[in-house]
């Protein structure tokens, strides 16, 4: 293999402790902040990309969402893993829009990553990172999704990969992982126990760990979120940002990737308010914005068929709420038992087989409207955060099967034409 030595146009300065502020180098393998255990950001010289990185430029360029190289953390081009993410559609559903009676009702179509959800925009980014600051082997706790996407950045990236998921973690994401040669690990236990045991086993091993915020670049693969909802939106962002809200990497990013833009030049100061949505089944976050609180207490007994949204306790809690509560914005708990009714809605007025995540955002929606959280005429970004299959346990009942015979035929007509469905 020809070692390329070329350099990225990256501006990573250090990597800052989300509370305590202290500085570190970047240049090493980092997890957490050894000052209180929460979450590293990375820092970027921010008026050297500034000049470089114009919306012409940007304009000129391919690669998803490699395009925006300055403001992500990966200094030698041959150390970048992709299996091309980012760079996906926004949509206006408008079926679904009218229904809703929110004509500004746009849908970011984050299931058309590679691994089918928007955590390949993490892992690409973290594992390309993680391996040039020469990681072997990662291990990720995972509600299922993350776990499939680290199998298969790290197949890409030629290191091995553990991934440690609850027994009910949808077979997809089982199965997909499994093929990329990943070790995989099924826990009779919630996210937060797998994040103990995928600790555990990076204590053990040599394994380097990659739970959410637990390391720095998965939220700056998450960030690029809010630099394409910017371009999106042609440099104005939306009024409202509405998000399903597992660990918040998404919100925090967009956040984060806001304030980036704006010492870019490139947007101006104004802010959409950011909404997280959770399931009434595990909504730490939201019960923890209503009581004023910084940090969010673990929710017990947490239950959703959200899979991706069935995070009883975030690292990041104490940055979701700053974002949501700077931005104006809010949370929302809605009912569980009206995630799936959304999906099938959802489906049927032709905005996709969503996964049961996007679906919980999209729930909100009506119950926003009439809180006066949010106005029929406003620009409303939500996302399709994972592909609708990947959030099936189980094959569904199964369906009459016909007959390979032309005189049976007639027969499926009337049941499937004549008879009321
Ligand atoms: C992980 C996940 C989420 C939650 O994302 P966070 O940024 O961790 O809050 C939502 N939807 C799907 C499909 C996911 O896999």
């Amino acid at each position: 293999m020809a070692f390329s030595s070329e350099r990225t146009a990256s501006t990573l300065v250090f990597l800052e402790g989300s509370r305590s502020k202290m500085q570190y180098d970047a240049d090493e393998l980092r997890g957490t902040d050894p000052a209180d255990g929460r979450t590293l950001l990375a820092r970027y010289d921010l008026d050297g990309a500034r000049s470089r990185l114009t919306k012409e430029v940007l304009a000129s360029r391919r690669g998803g969402l490699w395009r925006w190289e300055e403001l992500l953390p990966v200094r030698i081009r041959s150390f970048i893993t992709t299996l091309g993410e980012g760079a996906t559609p926004l949509l206006g559903p408008a079926r679904l829009a009218g229904k809703l009676g929110m004509a500004g009702l746009h849908i970011k179509a984050e299931s058309v990553n590679p691994t089918g959800s928007f955590k390949a925009r993490g892992m690409a980014v973290a594992v390309s990172r993680a391996v040039e600051l020469g990681a072997t082997h990662l291990v990720v706790p995972s509600a299922g999704n993350a776990a499939g996407a680290l199998a298969a950045y790290s197949a890409a990236a030629g290191v091995s990969s553990t991934v440690v998921m609850p027994a009910d973690a949808p077979a997809a994401n089982q199965q997909e992982a499994l093929a990329c040669g990943a070790r995989v690990i099924l826990l009779d236990g919630l996210i937060s126990d797998c994040g103990r045991l995928a600790r555990f086993i990076s204590e053990q091993t040599a394994a380097f760990d990659m739970a959410t915020l637990r390391e720095p670049y998965r939220v700056e693969g998450k960030k690029t979120l809010g630099f394409e909802i910017a371009e999106d939106f042609g440099w104005s962002l939306p009024d409202a940002v509405v998000y399903p809200t597992g660990g918040g990497t998404g919100l925090i990013g967009m956040w984060k990737a806001f304030d980036e833009l704006e010492a870019l030049g490139l947007i101006g100061s104004a802010r959409p308010r950011m909404y997280a949505v959770q399931s009434d089944g595990c909504a730490p976050i939201v019960r923890a914005f209503e009581e004023g609180a910084e940090f969010a207490n673990p929710w017990s007994g947490a239950a959703t068929r959200a899979a991706g949204i069935r995070v009883p306790s975030a690292l990041g809690d104490h940055l979701i709420l700053e974002c949501i509560r700077h931005s104006g914005g809010g949370a929302i708990a809605v009912p569980e038992t009206e995630i799936e009714g959304m999906q099938a809605y959802a489906a049927r007025q032709g905005a996709g087989y969503l996964c049961l995540e996007s679906c919980a955002a999209l729930a909100a929606l009506p119950m926003m409207l009439e809180r006066g959280l949010i106005r029929a005429d406003e620009r409303i970004a939500v996302f399709d955060t994972g592909a609708g299959f990947k959030s099936e346990p189980r094959a569904p009942d199964p369906l009459a099967v016909v007959p390979n015979d032309p005189n049976a035929w007639p027969e499926v007509i009337a049941r499937q034409y004549h008879s009321s469905r």
